[in-house]
């Protein structure tokens, strides 16, 4: 970070800031020019705190060079995390998952019969939303505890992991059995929630924010590994742009980049991103292609009728030929799945 100061400033307050910025731990690095005074600020700069520092009258600007992300930052974890979800799944670094299911849970037939089916066409783990945060208040909740119930149950009858959305820290305890808790797009920044989570052990599944950039993104992965739970897989769901064809704009370039810019494993979420099933599998080979971890997809035994997402829902009997073409392209990307 540089701190550029203002012309002829006064000395006794540019070495009182000195002092300030000292407080922060970083080393400091003064040169003095005819025109411009700047410091650079080496170290971890990470609570460095650049809107109160530029109340000071004597400071002209400031420029941040490094991340203001540490945790989740590469350039301090240059290895691959690895997610362990339970003995047999882990995601990242070479270990690639498929997480299917429907969008809503709705019955325990619905459920147990997209189980078996995605499992049977190689999911490693079960979604299935069973608090679902709708738009509008009269469309479907989700059956909530009872969806929780019989995600449970869904997982003890096939042995997938169960991926499931919380919406609030008051129902962390109800969510124990739950292998890998999603954090949904629209709570990307509830930070409360973050924190709280944080100050767990699960595997979460962080979803990008509907608007968020790259860098708001990392920083709400950063709240939950600075509270100390080191188990954060991303998602890229799709961003909103202009265009109002496709429901998001799956956002490819976040993919290299997050992978670049941070350790965690990145999993791609192309149904939420497309909005229509038969786009789902061209992004799901474009996000192979360009270094997921990972793919979540939508899969419903009767998308006509579905409470929740039936235009991005895949058959199973779909879903199955995507999984066919999935297993070539990671295989030739040299991963497991
Ligand atoms: C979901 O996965 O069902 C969901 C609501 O996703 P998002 O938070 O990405 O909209
Ligand atoms: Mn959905």
């Amino acid at each position: 970070m540089v701190v550029i100061l203002k012309k002829d400033a006064n000395k006794e307050r540019v070495d009182a800031l000195l002092e300030t910025l000292k407080g922060f731990g970083v080393d400091l690095n003064y040169s003095e020019g005819k025109e411009i005074t700047v410091v650079g600020l080496v170290g971890d700069t990470s609570k460095v705190d650049i809107d109160t520092l530029k109340a000071n009258d004597i400071i002209e600007d400031i420029k941040r060079i490094s991340e203001p992300y540490k945790a989740a930052n590469r350039r301090f974890h240059p290895d691959d995390t690895i997610v362990k979800v339970n003995d047999n799944v882990k995601i990242g670094e070479g270990f690639f998952n498929v997480i299917a299911g429907p969008c809503s849970v709705e019955s325990e037939e619905q459920l147990n019969s997209i189980a078996k089916d995605v499992k049977q066409s190689g999911a490693t783990l079960l979604r299935g939303g069973a608090f679902k945060p709708r738009t509008s208040p009269y469309s479907f909740q989700g059956l909530e505890n009872e969806g929780l119930r019989l995600l449970l149950e869904a997982k003890r009858v096939t042995g997938l992991p169960i991926v499931t959305e919380i919406m609030s820290e008051t129902q962390i305890k109800d969510f124990d059995d739950v292998d890998i808790i999603q954090v949904g797009a629209r709570n990307m920044q509830n930070f409360r929630l973050l924190k709280a989570l944080g100050e767990t052990k699960k595997p979460i599944l962080l979803k990008r924010g509907l608007s968020a950039t790259i860098e708001e993104f990392l920083m709400s992965a950063e709240y939950i590994l600075a509270g100390g739970n080191p188990n954060v897989i991303l998602c890229e769901r799709g961003i909103r742009t202009f265009e109002t064809i496709i429901r998001n704009n799956l956002d490819i370039s976040a993919i290299p980049l997050l992978k670049r810019q941070s350790h965690l494993p990145v999993i791609v979420d192309p149904s939420h991103a497309a909005g229509i099933y038969w786009m789902v599998e061209p992004l799901s080979r474009a996000a192979i292609a360009t270094g997921a971890d990972g793919l979540i997809i939508e899969v419903h035994n009767n998308p006509k009728e579905a409470l929740c997402d039936g235009a991005q829902s895949l058959t199973p009997s779909a879903f199955d030929t995507l999984m066919q073409s999935v297993k070539k392209r990671v295989a030739f990307e040299g991963k497991t799945l």
